[in-house]
């Protein structure tokens, strides 16, 4: 009798550490890896090819496992020798994030930093002082370590929509985002060439935010010489003819005049505009598929 209870226990422990693997198993990321990621100076990095950001990595981002941590901090790298930013990381949790109201960082002149405007560029500035680390996400303001000098096209189509991915995200959920944002410099050059941005939620495995994106420090329609900042009106900048449109500065989509989609347009979004598809489409504006202008 004693040795049949023995058997069946050890039947059902055996059962049950199976079945403890298994779920151990599945329930492990398997995406991230356990050592840190080669950083995206090391990597050759795809052209820009007409999308503000491209994948790097299956969109896995490199942290380690010795990253993981659900207690809020941030980092910003010294400037090096050149007065360049390097790395910011951050364990991004709703403690970090702004109580105030931005306050002006015009007196920081990051690395390659130049006060130029053309009107192909949407707010006319090709430049921003752009943060490395959103203020939203931790209310860094004017630190000279986490601002670079980008195209308003890199902040605004490239950097913007994680920013505010991985800001609502905490603040929906009061999780943790870990948050790494690396401007990526040719050589001695000033200007970076884009920024790798890598971001993962920590207490629920990256399921809420997970990628790793290389974000391009170009303008349509303007050359950028990265080694000074110095720049020009790409040639055929101002191709094509002048023409009418009317815009939905919500949707980012450009109509015909005559399109029926105008009268479905909000009046706050609506915005007559007249110049070249070429100048809108450097603002990041689309054509309307149902006009097709
Ligand atoms: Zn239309």
């Amino acid at each position: 009798m004693r040795i049949e209870i023995n058997k069946y226990v050890r039947v059902l422990l055996i059962v049950l550490l199976i079945a403890a693997a298994v779920w151990y198993v599945m329930e492990q990321p398997p995406e991230l890896p356990q050592e840190a990621a080669q950083p995206a100076e090391t990597q050759a990095l795809p052209e820009y090819a007409g999308a503000a950001y491209t994948e790097l990595d299956g969109n896995v981002p490199g942290f380690a496992r010795d990253d993981w941590t659900t207690s809020s901090y941030e980092y910003y790298s010294e400037l090096d020798s050149l007065g360049r930013c390097g790395y910011a990381i951050a364990c991004i949790g709703t403690d970090l994030m702004p109580t105030e109201s931005r306050g002006s960082i015009s007196h920081v002149r990051p690395s390659g930093w130049q006060s130029v405007q053309y009107d192909i560029v949407d707010g006319k500035s090709l430049y921003n002082r752009c943060h490395l680390i959103g203020f939203q996400l931790t209310g860094e303001n004017a630190n000279e370590k986490n601002l670079i000098t980008g195209t308003r096209y890199m902040n605004v189509q490239g950097m913007l929509p994680f920013e505010n991915m991985v800001c609502d995200y905490v603040k929906e959920t009061e999780n943790h985002v870990l948050y790494r944002v690396t401007p990526v410099f040719d050589g001695d050059n000033l200007v970076a060439e884009g920024v790798q941005m890598e971001g993962w939620s920590v207490e629920d495995e990256g399921e809420g935010v997970c990628f790793n994106v290389f974000c391009y420090n170009i303008q349509p329609g303007i050359e950028i010489d990265y080694a000074t900042g110095d720049s020009r009106l790409a040639d055929g900048a101002y191709a094509g003819e002048e023409m009418s449109y009317v815009l939905n500065t919500g949707s980012g989509k450009f109509h015909d005049p005559d399109c029926p989609s105008i009268e479905d347009i909000s009046e706050d979004n609506r915005q007559e505009y007249t110049g070249t598809r070429e100048m809108l489409t450097a603002q990041g504006y689309e054509p309307c598929g149902r006009c097709k202008p």
